[in-house]
């Protein structure tokens, strides 16, 4: 199939921010202190997608937000596409059918072709690339080893991004559930200095989580609303997944929720005796 060329224009839409405050929601007038960071200019955020279409359903706002506001936005997609066929005639070109349906929803979005990486793992089936090991011919391979644990940190010290996003593992897939799991336990091998040949490390960035099917395990921290102009670009790069036959019920459903999302702060609270001790002090 012949590559398309994609033309990503900044979005015109605007956007507004609550972000949660002791329980109370506050008015946020941009992104800069809706992120509650100094300035976006020089970030780089990764946003990382179990599947091609994830991100644009739970973030398809923040992500205009983030291009508008100069922030350099870096796609990562794990996983290939290949069970996403809907018919027969599509089985042997899938893979490729969806990759192109992905830059063109990502140049939607205002983002290229050069921000949107495929780590190229099989759909529905990365339980086996838990972890790393040494790469099988064929297997997707950073160095000459495969596993997520391999390609996350691989991306990670690589893009250097300051903040993640990454969808909630409350979805029931199997493919968002291990995503999250090999994405956390990377952010700790990409600090580190283990596995020099995947980069220099890192200091560990900020993580955020967005809902794409199910729940957040717990309330979320930021509320993103687009407007008009804002929103219909968000449903436009949903439906660039034309070869997904029940996109238009998809896009449909999304419509009747309405220009918002959620973004949850997921935060590392390693283990400290100290945390504990007062609950087994006696009361004075
Ligand atoms: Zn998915």
């Amino acid at each position: 199939m012949k590559p398309q060329t994609t033309h990503p224009t900044v979005t015109a839409g605007s956007f507004q921010f609550s972000r949660l405050v002791n329980g109370r929601p506050e008015k946020r007038s941009n992104l800069v202190d809706a992120m509650q960071t100094d300035e976006l200019k020089n970030a780089t955020w990764m946003f990382v997608s179990p599947h091609d279409d994830d991100l644009c359903i739970g973030a398809g706002l923040l992500m205009q937000a983030a291009v508008q506001a100069g922030v350099e936005v870096q796609v990562v997609i794990v996983t290939d596409g290949c069970l996403g066929y809907c018919g027969s005639d599509q089985k042997d070109d899938i893979i490729e059918i969806r990759r192109q349906e992905t830059l063109r929803s990502f140049a939607v979005l205002g983002i290229s072709n050069s921000q949107v990486n495929f780590l190229g793992f099989p759909d529905g089936g990365l339980t086996r690339f838990i972890g790393r090991r040494p790469a099988a011919e064929g297997e997707p391979m950073f160095g000459s080893y495969t596993g997520l644990q391999n390609a996350f940190t691989h991306s990670l010290r690589e893009l250097r991004p300051s903040r993640v996003f990454v969808p909630t593992k409350m979805d029931l897939h199997p493919d968002h559930q291990i995503t999250h799991n090999e994405l956390m336990i990377s952010l700790f091998h990409a600090s580190g200095k283990i596995w020099p040949e995947l980069g220099d490390p890192l200091d560990v960035p900020k993580v955020h989580e967005m809902a794409v099917y199910c729940d957040f395990p717990s309330d979320p921290h930021l509320e993103i609303v687009g407007d008009a102009a804002a929103f219909e670009v968000k449903l436009q790069s949903i439906a660039a997944y034309e070869s997904q036959l029940q996109i238009a019920e998809l896009v449909q459903r999304i419509r009747e929720d309405g220009p918002y999302e959620y973004i949850r702060d997921v935060e590392f609270r390693l283990y400290s005796p100290r945390r504990y001790r007062s609950l087994f002090s006696p009361q004075s």
